[in-house]
């Protein structure tokens, strides 16, 4: 019997992590679950697991969550600093699937405290890399990523052997914009960047796929978790999302993980590690899908990923400026306050005009991020006429 917390319990990943550990009622005991406000999602979740713990970071939900759960033996609680407490309680297992920076520090109290600590949440790993997996090295957790690309990278990944490892392919579905050309982007609605063609993901990132700055977040993490040089981790476009990403030796052989475009088999790996377990999702049918096929990402067309392969590069600040200014142009795109292809513009002018010193706390990093935020939303107004 294994403890689990699952923080962002409401989202796309926090849904398919229940709904897995919900099918092993006798192997998983839920201690916490936290939403931001989505009281109805998230009380149903915990009176179906038992949940020692409900916590909803926006604390005007509090009574209704308190009303929604009376009669359970669940408790509850409220406000950002609940939800920390709630990373904290040390369960085995964590789940880190809040969206955005904000699940940044729930995510360094569950990896403070230790035990194994699954990273969906990819913007604290780009914006705060270094100093989580110095928290990780403290404390002993074990970090597992979620993410399906680096999923696939770490099951193909060498670890003993990182020298051998001549590159990290890490593949893109290249989003529902792949084949739009830049005047048919500019013209681009919310609906229409959110419908991507093999996955089902929340908003935030689904836009980030269609810029490919998801990709490019991506890069980041890449670069964060393997022990492989910036120059070494390409992009290849692959429109199927059958392989997940590869890693090739030097010897020539490259190692890949296929799967079905669905997050309950990277998040099923990282229940189980380094055990196995079985899912309910249907083999993989590699006649049915007859064809497999790649190409170069296009520069031109997605700008997100040369600004995000520079921050890397650059390291320190830009990093996190990249993640805050991103995450302010999405909301500003999906609030259809500005246009598809201003969003990685806001986020280029923002790197441009911002350059602190590298920070070294994680308080530096949240103040670096939160002022990125107001010089992406100033930048935001002059572009709303
Ligand atoms: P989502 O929007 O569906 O869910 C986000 C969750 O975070 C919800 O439970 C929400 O209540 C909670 N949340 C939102 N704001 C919060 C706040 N301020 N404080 C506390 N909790 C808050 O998002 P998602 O698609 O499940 O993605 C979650 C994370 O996983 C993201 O970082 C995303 O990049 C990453 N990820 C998602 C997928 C996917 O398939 N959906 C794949 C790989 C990585
Ligand atoms: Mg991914």
């Amino acid at each position: 019997m294994r403890t689990v917390t699952i923080l962002g319990a409401t989202g796309s990943v926090g849904t398919s992590t229940l709904d897995l550990i919900e099918r092993e009622p006798d192997k998983f005991r839920v201690r916490a679950l936290t939403a931001n406000c989505d009281v109805v999602k998230l009380a149903a979740a915990a009176r179906r697991t038992n949940a020692e713990l409900a916590v909803v970071a926006d604390e005007s939900c509090v009574l209704a969550l308190r009303d929604a759960l009376a009669g359970t033996a669940t408790q509850v609680a409220g406000g950002a600093q609940a939800v920390c407490e709630a990373a904290a309680l040390g369960a085995d297992w964590t789940m880190g699937a809040i969206v955005g920076c904000a699940g940044m520090k729930p995510a360094m109290a569950a990896i403070e405290r230790g035990g194994t600590v699954v990273l969906a949440n990819k913007e604290p790993l780009v914006s705060a890399g270094e100093l989580i997996l110095a928290a990780a090295a403290r404390s002993g957790a074990t970090l597992l990523p979620a993410d399906s690309e680096h999923n696939a990278i770490y099951q193909c990944f060498d670890f003993a052997r990182p020298e051998r490892v001549r590159r990290i392919i890490l593949t893109a579905s290249g989003g529902p914009f792949r084949d739009k050309t830049r005047e048919e982007m500019a013209r681009m609605t919310p609906e229409q960047a959110v419908a991507h063609p093999n996955w089902s993901m929340g908003a935030k990132i689904s836009i980030d796929s269609a810029t490919m700055m998801n990709k490019g977040l991506e890069l980041i993490e890449a670069a964060r978790l393997f022990p492989v040089p910036e120059e070494r981790i390409e992009i290849v476009v692959h429109p199927q999302s059958v392989i997940h990403s590869a890693v090739d030796y030097i010897d020539g052989s490259m190692l890949a993980q296929l799967g079905p475009s669905d997050m309950r088999v990277p998040i099923a790996h990282c229940l189980a590690w380094p055990d196995r377990m079985a899912t309910p999702m249907a083999p993989l049918d590699l006649v049915a899908l007859g064809r497999l096929d790649f190409a170069a990402p296009d520069p031109v067309r997605f700008p997100a990923l040369r600004l995000a392969r520079e921050a890397l590069i650059a390291g320190g600040a830009r990093p996190a400026i990249l993640n805050a200014a991103n995450e302010i142009a999405v909301a500003a795109f999906l609030a259809r306050r500005i246009g598809f292809l201003e969003i990685a513009a806001i986020v280029e002018d923002i790197l441009e005009r911002y350059d602190p010193a590298p920070p070294d706390t994680l308080d530096a990093v949240l103040a670096i991020d939160a002022h990125a935020r107001v010089l992406a939303g100033e930048r935001v107004e002059d572009c709303v006429v």
